[in-house]
């Protein structure tokens, strides 16, 4: 039962133009614990994206106009509205999306810094002056504003996954039209209204709500978006890149993962474990840095395996409303139905099931934490992202084989090293072929850290001081001061 203290944050409408709208047809938004319907909300089809474009045209150039200190004083605002509603924004991410409350209340925390960090970074979009290549010549850099920005963002994380767009993108002088999953739009929807309350002018942030084809296929194809960034699995972001390149848009990618989790011998067995918990089994092992292989090295191998199943076979699964759950429902069954195959695919390659397995006896969508040991490389746990509480062993001999099986992906998005050998921490720091590297840790997300991928994992980093450059554009502009100056009289160049 969905329960809030400002019940005005549960939205059934999309948000376009500063006008909560409807559609001709409507989605409905279930609980993964039960399936029982929360909300529906409208499906706005292509016209309604349409819409959301123009009102995002209209809000343009006086937002861009904007000062910097205007634009950061509003998503400062929002941000402190975040904060403000953070216990049900919390219950509502936990009701549509699956994770325990205690996980949506540090995701709802995490989303708001991502606000509050390009509310910050808004006053600091400088440019440059250059040394000039001929006397006479002077040479200034500007950034500008892309302009208008489409963005499509994934369930697993359906605040965060938003913020990191919407922050930077506004902070640098663009308006916005989101469509988020149509498993998750109620956060969204909270998102634009708790925006509405904090005065960001209508057209500047829009939320377009449905089925993805229809509206994914305006926003990668209308030429007055300069700018598309989305999250979510690798073949769609690819065929969305694509759809945009005829129009040449500029293109942020943040895409599935494959990380490798390695464990040297010489690790502490207390921080590997615990990391191990902390990045797989988080959000029921549905995030893309989430480790998708855990390399063990032969001497540590056997302790490591008993001591990750023993914690493992603990965890308290339950509806993420419940008190003390840690692991929460798989978004949907065909969620539960990829790790039934992935189990089975492990198994009948020799693999030795350790705990779980298999579905518990309760109605939704939930899936036992499971550990499998002796995974062979070439099984389904290995080559494809599982994105579920199912972690593969595969042991290993050699600081070389460990790296070879790290690489052996297209993936490049995370990584995660456990040693206590400093030579060996910066020697694979450097080769491990992934856009992040945990060492000893298994948490490496924050606003202040460039957070994205290489190879197929994708381009482009959100957060950080770097994240901004998403939104910008460079202009040159070159002056030749002579005409109305004698060189002479400008003094030494
Ligand atoms: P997905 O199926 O690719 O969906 C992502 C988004 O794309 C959703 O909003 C979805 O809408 C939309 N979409 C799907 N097909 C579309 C189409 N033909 N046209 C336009 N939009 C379309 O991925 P997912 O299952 O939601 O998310 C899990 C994936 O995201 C995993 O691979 C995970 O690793 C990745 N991920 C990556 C990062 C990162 O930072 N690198 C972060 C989080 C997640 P509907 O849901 O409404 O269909």
């Amino acid at each position: 039962m969905l329960e809030l203290a400002e019940p005005r944050l549960l939205r059934k409408a999309a948000f376009i133009g500063g006008s909560w709208s409807g559609g001709l047809t409507e989605i409905d938004v279930h609980n993964p614990a039960d399936a029982e319907l929360i909300a529906s909300v409208p499906d706005v089809g292509a016209s309604g994206a349409m819409a959301a474009i123009d009102a995002a045209e209209d809000a343009l150039p006086r937002w861009t106009l904007l000062t910097a200190r205007e634009r950061a004083r509003l998503l400062r605002r929002w941000y402190d509205l975040i904060t403000r509603h953070k216990e049900d924004l919390a219950r509502l991410l936990t009701i549509e999306q699956g994770k325990p409350l205690s996980e949506s209340r540090a995701e709802v925390d995490y989303a708001a810094a991502y606000i509050e960090w390009f509310s910050e970074e808004a006053r600091r979009i400088d440019g440059d002056v250059l040394p000039p290549h001929v006397e006479g010549k002077r040479l200034f850099v500007f950034k500008k504003s892309v302009g208008i920005v489409a963005a499509i963002t994934p369930w697993n994380f359906p605040l965060a996954m938003i913020t990191r767009k919407v922050g930077p993108a506004l902070a640098a002088g663009c308006t916005m039209v989101l469509k988020p999953s149509e498993l998750t739009p109620l956060s969204a929807l909270a998102l634009a209204w708790l925006g509405e309350e904090a005065g960001l002018p209508a057209g500047v942030f829009n939320v377009v709500t449905g089925i993805a084809g229809p509206i994914g296929e305006v926003l990668t194809r209308d030429s007055r978006v300069r700018k598309f960034t989305f999250t979510g699995s690798t073949d769609v972001g690819k065929s969305l890149a694509a759809e945009c390149m005829k129009t040449v848009k500029r293109v942020s990618l943040e895409l599935g993962g494959n990380a490798p989790f390695i464990v040297f011998d010489d690790a502490s067995l207390e921080a590997a474990v615990d990391g191990a918990i902390a990045s797989k089994f988080r959000n029921a092992g549905q995030t893309c840095v989430c480790p998708n292989r855990l390399l063990i090295q032969a001497g540590i191998y056997d302790q490591f395996a008993a001591t990750l199943a023993d914690r493992v076979s603990r965890l308290r699964l339950g509806s993420g409303l419940e008190r003390d759950t840690e692991i929460g429902p798989l978004i949907d069954d065909r969620a539960v139905a990829k790790a039934e195959r992935h189990i089975a695919d492990a198994i009948a390659r020799g693999g030795r099931l350790l705990t779980g397995g298999s579905r518990p006896n309760r109605a939704g969508s939930f899936f036992l934490p499971t550990v499998i040991a002796d995974v062979p490389k070439d099984a389904l746990l290995c080559r494809e992202e599982t994105f579920a509480p199912v972690a593969g062993l595969v042991r290993f001999g050699t600081e070389a084989e460990a790296i070879s099986l790290a690489n052996a992906t297209s993936s490049g998005l995370a990584s995660y090293l456990f040693t206590s050998d400093a030579s060996r921490i910066w020697r694979l720091s450097d080769v491990l072929e992934s856009g992040m590297v945990g060492v000893n840790t298994g948490s490496i997300s924050t606003e202040i850290a460039p957070f994205g991928g290489i190879k197929e994992s994708g381009f482009g980093r959100e957060g950080s001081r770097y994240g901004i450059g998403e939104y910008l554009n460079l202009k040159f502009i070159c002056l030749d001061v002579r005409a109305e100056t004698p060189v002479d009289a400008c003094g030494p160049a």
